[in-house]
């Protein structure tokens, strides 16, 4: 009840407060970089081919976007929401990827480059936004917390924690909920690149 209590609270909020992800029903095993699944009980739009064991076949880890290696889930997790069109929710479009972790969980830059902001954002909580070059950018939302020395203009590597999982904004679980911008314009981490 008081999850569908905050995801009412949610829907009441503007469109850039998109509520991200809400539990997955039943147990989940994040797993690790190289491979991806996704969480039980979730169904998301075009969902790429998947294993009994609902990992997804054939995952590559890494994109190159413009030239730029981006990892496509930058936390051991699970996927709990997909990019694009939601069901159920009149007009509502999920501009990014929910990998659930359950718990609070390192979250690595998705690829090299320079952090342009750290903050809270509306309906996004706590998120940092990393600057790759050549247009490309990722963002991190609803983090717990930041790493030590995580600022603007910090130069970071691929692989190097940032933060931490949480639920700050508006989200309904312990995720991160991942971006990856080219020009100003949101992309499926899943399938960018390919
Ligand atoms: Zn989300």
């Amino acid at each position: 009840m008081r999850g569908l209590a905050r995801l009412a609270a949610a829907a009441a909020l503007s469109a850039l407060a998109a509520a991200c992800a809400s539990t997955p029903r039943g147990a989940t095993s994040p797993g690790d970089y190289a491979s991806l699944s996704l969480c039980r009980g979730v169904v998301i739009s075009n969902a790429p081919a998947m294993d009994r064991s609902r990992r997804i076949v054939n995952f590559d880890p890494e994109a190159r976007v413009r030239g730029t290696r981006l990892l496509r889930a930058p936390v051991k997790s699970c996927v709990s929401s997909g990019f694009g069109p939601r069901r159920g929710g009149a007009g509502s479009f999920h501009h990014g990827l929910d990998l659930y972790t359950g718990r609070p969980a390192l979250v690595a830059a998705g690829g090299d480059g320079v952090i342009e902001s750290v903050g809270s954002l509306r309906g996004y909580g706590r998120t940092v936004l990393i600057s790759h070059g050549g247009g490309v950018k990722t963002r991190y939302a609803h983090l717990s917390g930041y790493e030590r020395g995580v600022k603007a203009g910090m130069r970071v590597r691929l692989g190097q924690p940032i933060g931490r999982t949480g639920d700050t904004g508006n989200a309904t679980a312990v995720h991160l909920h991942y971006e990856v911008i080219v020009d100003g314009r949101r992309h499926n981490p899943l399938t960018i690149g390919n």
